[in-house]
């Protein structure tokens, strides 16, 4: 069976990552959350000063581009893939409410989205690739053999994320969860530069009523029906 390209977007907080790193592991393909690589361009930013009362010190992030690395290693101890900063990991870091709060205008720079869009082709060069995002089947891999596009109600995804930051014994605020994924939802769709939009031939998976097993088995069906016919 050939290595194909998996493409998986939809909005934040819609269990993308879960779905596609589950599935990566299964058939032994690499996963690469592109969500990461924008957080940590972010990251990098607030702690640089280049973010002031919401404003980016665009030309200075723009010049800070080139010497900004992002790379992936797999924790020894739980397998699962930590991102790194410039050599540093930075996993927790890049998923705090902060970050989350600056990503989207961020990651609507068009200068960040070319130097990201650019190492995440690299990295499919030899497919056999799962890869999570927004602009994954539009942009970064237009030619995909599989394209998937996740969505569920923002309050669902916003009870989630609280879930999600409780069990990790971070502070949570429902509603300021909520306002931020439905602020990231709209900045995502009406940027200038690839926009949250579904690619004409994706599948779509409302995963609202959905367990994260039953997404498993419907994604693993897709990929099956789909790397065979290669
Ligand atoms: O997937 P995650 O929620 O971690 O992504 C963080 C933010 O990065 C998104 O809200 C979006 O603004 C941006 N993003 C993007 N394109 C991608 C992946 C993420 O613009 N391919």
């Amino acid at each position: 069976m050939k290595k194909i390209i998996i493409a998986i977007d939809g909005f934040s907080s819609c269990g993308k990552s879960t779905m596609a790193k589950d599935l990566a592991r299964e058939i032994g393909y690499i996963y690469v959350d592109s969500g990461a690589m924008y957080r940590a361009v972010t990251l990098y930013a607030l702690r640089a000063g280049y973010i002031k009362d919401g404003q980016i010190d665009e030309a200075a992030l723009q010049a800070a581009m080139p010497g900004i690395r992002i790379s992936f290693r797999p924790d020894p101890q739980t397998g699962r893939t930590l991102t790194c900063l410039n050599g540093e990991e930075v996993e927790q870091d890049i998923r705090s409410m902060q970050v989350a709060a600056h990503v989207s205008p961020i990651a609507a720079l068009p200068f960040v989205r070319e130097a990201l869009v650019r190492q995440q082709q690299d990295m499919g060069r030899q497919k056999g690739i799962v890869m999570d995002g927004r602009d994954i089947g539009t942009t970064v891999f237009p030619q995909a053999e599989l394209k998937v596009f996740v969505t569920a109600s923002p309050d669902v995804r916003a009870r989630r994320r609280y879930d999600e930051l409780l069990a990790k014994g971070q502070p949570a605020d429902y509603d300021e969860i909520l306002a931020n994924v439905q602020e990231r939802d709209r900045i995502d769709r009406t940027r200038a530069v690839s926009p949250l939009r579904q690619a004409d031939d994706a599948l779509v998976l409302d995963n609202s009523h959905m367990t994260i097993a039953q997404q498993k088995e419907w994604l693993l069906e897709q990929y099956r029906r789909v790397a065979w016919q290669q």
